[in-house]
Parts: structure tokens; sequence; C-alpha cells
């Protein structure tokens, strides 16, 4: 049996107390968010939009942060619907979301994704993050707290454990307090490779529906599929 509120226990319980930790609730049902709300989860991440609108109803008292592909006529409603933008990987993305923050009233944090794997479609090159870093803070409405990092998937423990050093040291370069690296499987090199968050999924609510697990590596999920619907 899974046991939603269990795992997020264990969880916390391993990953070292200083390491936030944001539970990971894409295509998962708004009561197994809650079940994690009552084992103590605080931070949710969420990769689309009009999935987590509906969701957010329910879950109340949380910090909510989006961390799919930024899509520039999203912008506004990631803008209203979430405390926390992840995933910012380009200039456009920056502007729209400073925009629609603008309008809103709101300072909205964020931080710069990097992209430190081969199989990875978005992000940011880390010899490019700098640059990019500058031009955000330049933006009145978003303020910049960090880096986000996915890692690499199929090679071995040492080569994700260089990929997220490669994401330390371009943090160092871009500034801010927030390291988002590491997720279910791979969170212990992230933790090594100095994380102060990771993003956890599987590891809380269990495995997504097929649509996340099979073609796709997390994070690639095409989110126009999901939003025509
Ligand atoms: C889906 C996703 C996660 C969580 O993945 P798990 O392997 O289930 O922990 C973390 N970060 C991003 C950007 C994701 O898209």
């Amino acid at each position: 049996m899974t046991d939603i509120g269990q795992r997020y226990r264990r969880l916390r319980s391993e990953v070292p107390a200083h390491v936030a930790i944001v539970a990971v609730s894409k295509l998962q049902p708004a009561s197994a968010v809650s079940r994690a709300i009552d084992a103590g989860a605080r931070d949710f991440g969420e990769n689309y939009v009009q999935e987590a609108v509906r969701k957010f109803a329910a879950m109340q008292g949380v910090t909510k942060h989006f961390i799919g592909h930024v899509q520039t006529n999203k912008a506004k409603a990631i803008a209203a619907a979430f405390d926390l933008v992840q995933s910012v990987d380009r200039l456009d993305a920056a502007l729209a979301l400073s925009k629609a923050a603008a309008h809103l009233g709101k300072v909205l944090p964020v931080l710069l994704q990097i992209n430190i794997s081969p199989g990875e479609r978005f992000g940011i090159s880390p010899q490019e993050a700098p640059q990019l870093a500058q031009r955000i803070r330049e933006m009145e409405n978003l303020r910049l707290d960090g880096v986000m990092a996915i890692g690499p998937v199929g090679v071995d423990r040492a080569q994700v454990q260089a990929a997220f050093e490669r994401a330390a040291r371009t943090w160092t370069k871009v500034g801010g307090t927030v390291l988002s690296i590491g997720m279910s499987g791979d969170w212990r090199e992230a933790v090594a490779a100095g994380s102060t968050m990771i993003r956890a999924g599987s590891a809380i609510f269990g495995p997504r529906a097929a649509k996340d697990t099979s073609k796709h590596a997390p994070g690639q999920v095409p989110e126009e599929a999901e939003e025509r619907t």
C-alpha cells in the first residue's frame, strides 16, 4: 500500500534539514496533495498551469512553485497562480513574467533554469546564465533568488554528480540563496553538490500517470498537449 504521508516523512528525515523539499504534485489528484500537507509538506511544485489552478483551490497556506516550461502566452496565468517560478530560462519568458507581475502589482521571485544535461530541452547554458541573470536583476517586478537545474538521466552517478557541481558553480556566478537541484532519483548527488532545495515527485506520491514516465524525461512533457484537454 502506498502511504503518501509516510513517504514524505521518511524523505524529510533522510534529506538534511537545511535542504527544502518541494513536493512535485503534477498529475496527482488534490486528495494526494492533502495527504502530503497533513504530513507537513508546505512547498508544492506543478508543471501545468491549468491543472495547477484547478488543484490550488484546495491548497491553502502552501507555497506554490511553477517548475514547468514557461510559455510566454501563459505568463499572466503563471504570475497570478504561483508564488515562485523556478523555470525562467530565456529573456522572453522573464520579460513576459515581469510584465504580468507588474500588472498584478507584485514582485515575483524566480530562479534561472540552467541546462546541465544533454538530453534536456530547456534551460539556458551555464555560460550565458550570468548575462541573463543581470538582465533579470534589472526587472523591477522579478526578484532573482538563484538557480534551478534538472540532472542528466541514463548516466552514471559520477556524471550526475559532476553535472550538479557544474550547476553549483554557475549558481555562485548568478547569485541568490536558492540552488534547486535534485529529484527523487538523484537528490543525494544534488545534496552532495550543495543543493538547498530538492524537487521530489515520485518519492512522495508514487508513480505518475503514463504520459509522464514513458517517452519524456521529467520536465519535458509537452504542455500544449495537456492544456488542450
Ligand atoms: C517532474 C519533475 C520533478 C519531480 O520528478 P520526480 O522524479 O518524480 O521526483 C522535479 N523537477 C521537475 C522540473 C519536474 O518536471
